[in-house]
């Protein structure tokens, strides 16, 4: 993670919506396709390979501004509820809009996230949590992506809570995913993986692995939210292969040595972290230490983490993780790229990948994870086509 190929004076050829040579200025001009090609000039500028934010949540319609207010004066999780924030809240806005609602409200945070660098998104549903909400929000996410130049990833996520509907009758509501969401979205290929919060006070581990059991039967991928909170024996989950597990800020010795053995990568969110205010972080040090593959996202959502900042979580990486800029780096693009099965056509600068780049007005790759609350992403290239920051 700590070998970021840097070519000093490097160019980049594309060539539509793919890389086609990769070296030094002097090397790229002399390519055939150099002669008539349009210049960028990326002088004194740093150029990566476009972020690949492969965790976020960006079908809902308002910020949750009764959950940060009440959180800062102290309130516990019941009591934000109580007073009509939380979850539900974004659970009725989802509920109550129109698609088009919502794919305006998901392509404002895509490109929200081109600005900062980022050229693929993993968008994950789940505030709509009825089969209805859950498709239209799957919907949603496939109409703004088609509207994006980047590249978005759907994630099936309606194992995020229990709905209120279904509060009494947790079974009910697990075989509703299972036997009648599952089959949909697959068959109308509305996504790419399903995804679910394991943790207490949402889904357990049972409940959990046959939800993911049902994904893999009907040939998704899995992917799952763990041990943010609880201590959780990962066992069960590894055995499903799922293409990363995310949060992971509470876990066991034998789960890392578990994971350092398997293509799984481990996800991290600090942006999470900070924003709820917490003093712990994921223990991002002994995954990598132990040949874990980290990497890092933004969880991008209207209750732990509203920013679609990837430079900002790579500046908390670095300082409350201890990871090293070239570690948050290769986290934030090609490992990225992993977690989400695309390493083959992203998260790298090489003949062949997806023309998907990232321009910073910066003259050191170390100076993208030292600047904080503000962004020097100048400008992106997804597949090949151009976006001012
Ligand atoms: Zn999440």
């Amino acid at each position: 993670m700590c070998e970021l190929a840097i070519i000093e004076d490097g160019a980049v050829l594309i060539a539509g919506e793919k890389i086609a040579a990769v070296g030094t200025t002097d090397e790229i001009a002399k390519h055939e396709l150099a002669k008539k090609a349009d210049e960028i000039d990326c002088s004194g500028k740093v150029v990566l390979p476009g972020f690949v934010d492969s965790h976020t949540h960006p079908v809902f319609t308002a910020p949750r501004l009764i959950d940060f207010e009440k959180r800062i004066a102290g309130a516990s999780y019941e009591e934000i509820a109580a007073a009509g924030g939380g979850i539900r809240a974004s659970l009725r806005g989802v509920r109550e809009s129109s698609k088009e609602t919502l794919v305006a409200h998901v392509l404002r945070a895509l490109d929200e996230m081109a600005a900062q660098g980022t050229t693929t998104v993993e968008a994950k549903s789940g505030y709509g949590l009825s089969f209805a909400a859950e498709i239209k929000s799957l919907e949603a996410i496939r109409e703004a992506s088609s509207q994006w130049p980047g590249t978005v990833v759907a994630t099936l996520l309606a194992a995020h809570v229990f709905p209120p509907e279904y509060r009494e009758n947790h079974d009910e509501y697990v075989r509703l995913i299972c036997d009648e969401m599952i089959p949909a979205v697959s068959k109308r290929k509305l996504a790419e993986f399903v995804d679910v919060f394991c943790e207490r006070g949402a889904f357990n581990m049972q409940r959990s692995e046959r939800i993911l059991r049902a994904a893999v039967d009907h040939r998704l991928g899995v992917r799952a939210h763990v041990c943010q909170l609880t201590l959780t024996n990962l066992a069960p989950l590894i055995g499903l292969h799922p293409a990363s597990l995310d949060h992971m800020d509470v876990v066991t010795d034998d789960d890392i040595s578990a994971l350092a053995k398997v293509d799984t990568v481990a996800t991290l969110l600090p942006a999470a972290n900070y924003f709820l205010g917490l003093r712990s972080f994921p223990p991002a040090r002994k995954l990598i230490d132990s040949g874990v593959a980290v990497a890092l996202a933004t969880d991008y959502n209207p209750g732990t983490a509203p920013t679609p900042s990837m430079p900002f979580v790579l500046s908390a990486a670095c300082t409350h993780m201890k990871m090293s800029p070239a570690e948050a780096i290769t986290a934030a693009t090609y490992n990225g790229a992993c977690a989400l099965h695309l390493q083959s056509h992203k998260g790298s600068l090489e003949p062949g990948k997806d023309a998907d780049i990232a321009i910073f007005d910066a003259k050191d790759y170390r100076e993208l994870a030292y600047w904080f609350g503000v962004s020097r992403c100048c400008e992106t290239v997804l597949r090949g086509i151009r976006r001012s920051a």
